[in-house]
């Protein structure tokens, strides 16, 4: 292979590197992959939610329990006392008295505790429907959610087959391109940090855009020359026959 071939494969391999880095960074930003993650988060989040909707409810549930009980008791009491007075066991008129106060009293506490019965009751029925807005919003997150799967590893898969088909490319080309020459690209390129391969067009550093003495042009393409851009220091590769 000519020298001229020799510079050329490793512009290409300047190109493909660059390509593999665009790639590489494409990769960790893939929208249907960010985009799955967020709606992962958004998912946690409702189920989350839905979790203390579910203690609050178990709260309310209990709460209602001991009201229940509560009532039953008084209920007790009250007929219990009803009997008495009613019964003609109690005589005495200021125990009488004493008796009514006390079962006006514990109604008047019986009907408390049924208003609070009857709120607990209907904040429960708001939260049963609360609980099923929750539900089908969580279920149709988890088939959104399966959705962006599907459709992030797919992404990621054929980001990775371009990925591999581009290092096969650059497997290849270095395979061609003689050792000294590719250990001079190494150097050259770990140094400037970046391009440091520049295809010469029309005269032109296809780089840092300088003209290029006439001169230049004999010398790259003499074999086993290699020509540096004045200017921004990258290796001058001949890009056309006028170069
Ligand atoms: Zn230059």
């Amino acid at each position: 292979m000519g020298h001229v071939e020799q510079l050329k494969l490793l512009w290409e391999l300047q190109k493909v590197e660059g390509e593999i880095a665009h790639k590489e960074q494409e990769l960790q930003n893939i929208p249907s992959v960010k985009a799955y993650h967020a709606r992962k988060k958004e998912l946690a989040d409702l189920q989350e939610a839905r979790r203390c909707h579910g203690e609050k409810m178990d709260a309310a549930r209990e709460k209602m329990r001991n009201g229940e009980m509560n009532l039953q008791n008084i209920s007790a009491v009250m007929r219990g006392l009803h009997k008495k007075l009613y019964g003609g066991e109690v005589h005495s008129t200021r125990e009488l008295e004493s008796m009514e106060k006390k079962l006006s009293l514990i109604q008047a506490e019986k009907t408390v505790l049924e208003d609070e019965i009857l709120s607990l009751m209907e904040e429960l029925e708001k939260d049963e429907l609360e609980k099923l807005r929750l539900d089908s919003r969580e279920k149709e997150g988890q088939e959104k959610l399966q959705q962006l799967k599907n459709r992030a590893q797919k992404e990621m898969q054929l980001a990775k087959q371009e990925l591999e088909l581009l290092h096969e490319r650059r497997t290849a080309i270095m395979q061609q391109v003689d050792a000294p020459l590719l250990q001079k690209y190494r150097e050259l390129s770990s140094k400037m940090q970046g391009q440091c391969v520049s295809l010469v067009l029309d005269g032109f550093c296809g780089i840092c855009n300088v003209s290029l003495p006439s001169a230049f042009f004999a010398r790259i393409l003499t074999p086993g020359k290699l020509v540096y851009c004045e200017n921004c220091g990258s290796l001058l590769v001949p890009g056309d026959k006028k170069t």
